[in-house]
């Protein structure tokens, strides 16, 4: 069973990504035969960026990876841009990628309308590119987020028409969404997903802010009409508070509206603070200690970066040869 999954380096990962994907990472590593995680630098400069920041918070996002469990030894963890198979595959792939597709792609739309300047084409091919990044390493199981369903839709229908036009070349890769936690909710717009671009800095708990921020914030969250605390598809924001709640306490919900029967919305709030303060302290405490150590992390870029290659490296020959390359 190899298990691939890829974060994008925007260096301060929210409570959304540490959910819906961060907490699923380090639980793979002892599924994954091997589990392959990948820091998407080359995803990061489909919207605007500063290079020198970019190269901090791949560093940033490593340290954060590391501190929340994940074991360079027992897992491959690397930099996008240091294997260079990805770029190659993309374009490969876009041969058998279908352009109305990429076009009605909901996050493309949604991230399209939000840039001044520029859409780049880039915007456009980024699931192409995802598609790669899994592809290459003919993974079976793709942990990620709720929001990620359309873009691994794609990814499978790629590689089967791939497979359909040249042969079973590529594994058609199954995706792995959380039963809790899958779309983690913005705190001030709870109809939205948390997110690094999009919605207010209130909305987002990062995992790496400050106790009283993160306090704070969830005292803050925006609340549902009634009294209750149980989740409905008329309580967004409680049923996102009730599931952030069940995570950081390693439970269920069902338990969380339990305990809570007949507690007050305010209590509540406090209480799912002060629980998720008390969660993500040792992650925060850990990449305090790793992050300064910068030659220490791009050792362990450079480890999995290695392994990597040798992985895709195979995946890519065998493409070319049946595209109708030479051989590498
Ligand atoms: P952006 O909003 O710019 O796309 P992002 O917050 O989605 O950024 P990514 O690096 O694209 O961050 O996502 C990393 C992983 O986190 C993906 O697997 C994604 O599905 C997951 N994820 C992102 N937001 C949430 C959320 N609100 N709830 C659960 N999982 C999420
Ligand atoms: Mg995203």
């Amino acid at each position: 069973m190899r298990i691939f999954s890829g974060i994008q380096p925007t260096g301060r990962k929210h409570l959304g990504n540490y959910i819906g994907a961060i907490t699923q990472y380090v639980a793979g590593q002892d599924r994954g035969d091997p589990a392959i995680y990948c820091i998407v630098d080359l995803h990061a400069i489909t919207v605007p960026y500063e290079p020198e920041v970019l190269r901090e918070r791949v560093l940033d996002t490593t340290a954060i990876l590391v501190a929340a469990g994940l074991d360079p030894a027992r897992c491959v963890l690397f930099r996008q841009s240091d294997v260079r198979e990805h770029t190659e595959l993309c374009w490969l792939l876009s041969s058998v990628t279908e352009l109305g597709r990429l076009n009605r792609m909901h996050q493309f739309r949604d991230k399209s309308v939000a840039q001044r300047d520029l859409v780049s084409s880039g915007l456009l091919m980024y699931p192409v590119l995802q598609a790669a990044d899994v592809l290459a390493y003919r993974a079976h199981e793709v942990p990620v987020g709720e929001d990620q369903r359309e873009h691994l839709e794609l990814m499978r229908d790629v590689a089967e028409r791939f497979n359909a036009r040249h042969g079973d070349v590529l594994v058609v890769p199954e995706h792995r969404i959380p039963q809790v936690g899958a779309r983690v909710r913005d705190l001030q717009e709870p109809d939205r997903k948390m997110s690094t671009t999009a919605g207010s800095e209130q909305g987002r708990v990062y995992v790496l802010d400050e106790p009283a921020a993160i306090e704070k914030k969830f005292k803050r969250a925006v609340t549902d009409s009634g009294t209750e605390i149980r989740r409905g598809d008329d309580k967004p924001g409680i049923t996102n508070l009730i599931e952030i709640l069940a995570v950081a306490r390693e439970t269920t919900p069902e338990e969380i509206e339990r305990a809570f029967a007949d507690s007050r919305y305010g209590d509540f709030k406090v209480a799912v603070g002060e629980a998720v303060v008390e969660w993500l302290a040792p992650v925060r405490e850990r990449y305090a200690e790793l992050r300064h150590d910068e030659a220490q992390l791009e050792d362990m870029l450079a480890l999995g970066a290695e392994k990597a290659r040798e992985m895709a490296s195979e995946t890519v020959a065998d493409v070319r040869e049946v595209m109708g390359f030479a051989r590498t």
